[in-house]
């Protein structure tokens, strides 16, 4: 295909509707129809990237293969379309002036005074068109992070007004997403609000080619042609987006309404053969037909807000769905596991997973945690700072070293099993500077792990600055603790097992990230088999019991 089309996608009258949700099962749709696709998301807020933010802040923050600290959003656009994004598929207010102000001072602006437009809107334009000029791909979408009408997003706005013009209507278009409200006293759904969102962006000269409505009840023919004819777009173009039961469901439901055909028409794209979805419905028929079902507690200090696991969830979705089961989760906030509590909260579950996380708070939790788990045979997942915890335990309670820690939480212990890396010691500023994205991995070939990949290298994503001590790995090795995978190049501890429990693994890595619903994680699934095996055991030793 000789040039890229743009899809932009806007938000009205209310933030979390769910653009990403949209863009990605527009994505899909595309794709299944043998598309080159791919989506980015413009945030419009000063951090340089998420990765310094808190979770409660902005949820999960995502990593990229090529070691980017993105928005979770990225997460459901490889979840959708089973492709990599990259640093170029996540840019941010903070980056754009970064790069600005960068270039400003290297004096490429030749003197001149370098302003809101046109620089920094020819800057967003650049970073909008980065991903379409590789040649990769037909369809870049673009998501506008933030509500038409902010301050915030005025800026981006103006550069997609200014990339519409330069392109053409054939070229790029926007996709408003918005509320259609219901108000249950008048037992009515209300436009009004989408008519003022429509006119807010259209006081900044973009008129929206396709209204997506989201709605908790049907739109009726005569809504669908009052919001055409004051939103001034074409009928098929306004889409119903209603609450579905599950995010999986989003890609169906577009292709019901045609949201597909109304771009490609736009776009003049070929439109005839129908979008082959035969993989994704097989895997909405197992997720939703369960022969089983298994209770799964998430052990972390970020509970309260479900988005901090975001692709923790999810990938338990896909190995579900694999497993043919449904996996329950219960968030279990570690502060509160202590000596009283734990068999209340525990003893009960098929399965525990400790998750990833920062800092000192809820760290004894999670590693009595580990010890219930691991003295009573319940199968365990630890993730990165949970496969630390894992380390400290065994330390502590296998070999006797009572000290034992991370440095991450006692600088000064006797015993540091989980140390700073020698490259990480001078490093002061905080973003960015993590071990991040992509690492190799080589496995042992006699291992739990080896099992569920069936290879025997690897590759894993990363976000963390501490490590397992290597010093520490003959001691640990001998008291039963054994290292299954080591990054071949620098000889790194990246995975830990307990040969003799049904299924205790702890991974440096952030498996969670790979799993899509194409290819499942491998050790999701294998950790959600070893759940099923533990449940259907555990009830028969129930029964046995009397
Ligand atoms: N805080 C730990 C580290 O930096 C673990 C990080 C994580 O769980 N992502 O090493």
């Amino acid at each position: 295909m000789a040039n890229t089309k743009y899809v932009f996608v806007t938000g009205g009258v209310s933030s979390s509707l769910g653009k990403g949700i949209i863009a990605a099962s527009l994505a899909k749709l595309l794709q299944a129809r043998g598309y080159r696709v791919t989506i980015q998301k413009l945030d419009p807020y000063i951090n340089v990237d998420p990765g310094t933010l808190n979770p409660y802040e902005h949820g999960e923050c995502y990593v990229t293969d090529d070691g980017a600290e993105t928005d979770l959003d990225l997460g459901h656009y490889e979840r959708f379309l089973n492709t990599s994004t990259s640093q170029a598929n996540n840019v941010t207010t903070g980056r754009i002036y970064q790069s600005v102000i960068e270039k400003e001072r290297r004096g490429e602006f030749l003197g001149k005074t370098v302003q809101v437009v046109p620089h920094i809107t020819n800057e967003i334009k650049e970073r909008i068109q980065i991903l379409g000029k590789s040649g990769n791909y037909d369809i870049v979408i673009t998501e506008i992070g933030g509500t038409v009408g902010d301050i915030e997003s005025l800026p981006y706005i103006e550069a997609v007004r200014q990339l519409k013009w330069e392109l053409g209507d054939s070229n790029a278009l926007v996709i408003h997403l918005t509320l259609i409200p219901y108000l249950s006293a008048a037992g009515e759904l209300k436009t009004k609000p989408t008519q003022h969102s429509v006119k807010t962006l259209m006081e900044s000269g973009i008129k929206a080619d396709i209204l997506v409505c989201r709605t908790e009840h049907e739109l009726s023919e005569d809504l669908r042609r009052k919001l055409a004819l004051f939103c001034n777009v074409r009928q098929e173009a306004v889409i119903q987006s209603i609450d579905a039961s599950t995010i999986y469901d989003v890609p169906n439901l577009m292709l019901e309404e045609g949201l597909d055909k109304v771009v490609l028409k736009q776009l003049v794209l070929q439109d005839e053969d129908e979008p082959n979805l035969d993989n994704w419905n097989k895997f909405l028929h197992r997720h939703k037909n369960p022969k089983d079902e298994v209770t799964i507690g998430l052990i972390g200090k970020y509970v309260e807000l479900q988005d901090s696991y975001k692709s923790i969830l999810e990938a338990f979705i896909h190995a579900g769905a694999e497993n043919e089961v449904k996996v329950n989760v219960v968030s279990i906030h570690s502060e509160y596991i202590t000596d009283t509590t734990i068999k209340k909260k525990i003893a009960h579950l098929d399965g525990i997973l400790v998750a990833p996380g920062f800092g000192e708070r809820g760290i004894e939790g999670k590693i009595k945690a580990v010890q219930f788990a691991r003295e009573n045979g319940l199968p365990f997942f630890g993730i990165c700072l949970g496969m630390q915890m894992a380390v400290i335990e065994y330390s502590r309670n296998v070999l006797g070293l009572k000290n034992a820690c991370s440095v991450e939480v006692d600088a000064h212990t006797s015993d540091p099993v989980i140390d700073i890396m020698e490259e990480q010691k001078n490093i002061t500023e905080m973003g960015g500077t993590m071990r991040l994205g992509s690492w190799d991995c080589e496995l042992v070939e006699e291992s739990k792990v080896f099992d569920a990949y069936g290879e025997k290298i690897i590759a894993e994503r990363h976000r963390h600055r501490y490590e397992y001590n290597n010093t520490y790995k003959e001691q640990l090795e001998n008291a039963g603790l054994r290292t299954t995978g080591v990054n071949p190049k620098t000889g790194l501890v990246e995975i830990i097992e307990i040969p003799d429990h049904p299924w205790f693994v702890g991974v440096q890595y952030h498996p969670e990230y790979k799993s899509t619903v194409a290819n499942p994680h491998p050790l999701f699934i294998a950790f959600v088999k070893a759940a099923v095996t533990y449940s259907k055991h555990n009830i028969s030793a129930k029964v046995s019991q009397g």
